[in-house]
């Protein structure tokens, strides 16, 4: 039987953490394990960190996708977003039309675009620096939190450069901090078996630590639900915490519920169908207690619907990600109502547990 299951510690695991002890694998790997009522207690311990660390208010931040292709040399087994060339419903957006979809969001109020796209198979590092270029020239005023280390390692590669070189000209082009996305799981054996064409974990963190140490900060993330261990996740967020305590560089970490609809990973019958509510609950709580040098924990309505978001906010999480007009990579994996929150409903959600909503910037100064 798990450790978990048969109550051992529990209590003093919980209270200690509360206390500053910093949680081990171990111990992670225990409230990972629990799946009585006593999930509410971790919860609970989850959400008093939360308001110790960082205390009451749910942000969110004002943001726009600009997904600017969806053709992609990769074939991730559990994306349902990229293309082949030839493929219906392929695109690639020129120049003029993401300075339309830049104009657009500007008359929004947006204060962050975000454009993680396909790998496309002409894109180098100039295709970068262009559309971000593009972006900055029309809207100065606006974040751009783009691209991640599997493009930038891309782009390097493409261009014949180093990833640092290429960081620098995305910096100059206009970027404003980088994805945390490509991380999946941050275990090359499942690498291998969700995403073989992906950077390997060395590289992802090497990417961040040196995005990190041009003055680029990042997000963090994690994909789960799909056909790693508790062990894996535990061992990703071992990964992201060391980075952490190193840099300082990580703005929030966002855990990503996988979504298996559409996806190959789940039709080949190699993922299971998603995570549990249990799993969404805890994955959420026990992030905040292990990640201790973390401010902010998000919770992603569009991974995991609306209702499941709100109760992470009460296990831990303190932030609601963005409006996202325009969202289609969880849309092509079989999400719905993925395309806009507004922030009425985030302040119908944060009101009706008794918390006050404050929209943020992607670097989370309060607006
Ligand atoms: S997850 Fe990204 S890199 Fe992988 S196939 Fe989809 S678009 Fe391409």
């Amino acid at each position: 039987m798990p450790a978990g299951r048969r109550g051992e510690d529990l209590g003093i695991i919980l209270d200690r953490a509360l206390e500053g002890h910093r949680l081990s694998e171990k111990e992670a790997l225990l409230l990972f394990d629990v799946q009585d009522r006593r999930i509410w207690e971790v919860a609970r311990a989850a959400d008093k960190k939360r308001e110790m660390s960082v205390g009451n208010r749910v942000t969110y931040v004002k943001n726009q996708n600009i997904n600017v292709t969806n053709y992609c040399i990769n074939s991730c087994g559990f994306c349902g977003f990229s293309k082949k060339p030839g493929d219906k419903d392929g695109f690639l957006y020129d120049m003029e039309e993401i300075r339309r979809k830049t104009e657009q969001a500007k008359s929004r109020g947006v204060t962050e675009i975000c454009t993680v796209s396909g790998l496309h198979p002409d894109f180098d590092a100039g295709s970068y620096k262009r559309i971000f270029s593009v972006i900055h020239e029309t809207a100065p005023e606006i974040h751009i939190h783009a691209s991640n280390p599997m493009e930038v390692s891309y782009a390097a590669m493409k261009s014949g450069l180093s990833t640092e070189e290429v960081l620098r000209i995305m910096k100059e082009a206009g970027l404003g901090s980088l994805c945390g996305t490509a991380a999946e799981i941050l275990i090359d054996e499942v690498r291998d078996l969700i995403c073989p064409g992906k950077i390997r974990t060395d590289e992802w963190i090497r990417v961040i630590r040196e995005a990190h140490s041009l003055g680029i900060k990042t997000t963090a993330t994690i994909m789960y639900g799909h056909c790693e261990s508790v062990y894996d996740r535990v061992r990703h967020l071992s990964i992201l915490r060391k980075i952490q305590d190193e840099t300082g560089g990580f703005t929030e970490f966002v855990p990503l519920s996988f979504i298996h609809m559409n996806t190959p990973l789940y039709r080949k019958g190699l993922a299971r169908a998603g995570a549990t509510g249990r799993e969404d609950l805890l994955m959420i709580a026990v992030s905040r207690l292990f990640l201790d040098n973390l401010d902010h924990i998000q919770v992603s309505w569009v991974k995991t619907g609306v209702k499941m978001a709100q109760l992470g906010l009460l296990s831990g999480a303190d932030d609601m990600g963005g409006t996202m007009f325009e969202e289609s990579i969880s849309k092509g994996a079989g999400a719905r109502n993925t395309d806009y929150l507004d922030p009425a409903e985030m302040e119908r959600i944060a009101m009706d547990i008794g918390r006050p909503l404050r929209q943020r910037t992607t670097l989370y100064d309060l607006l």
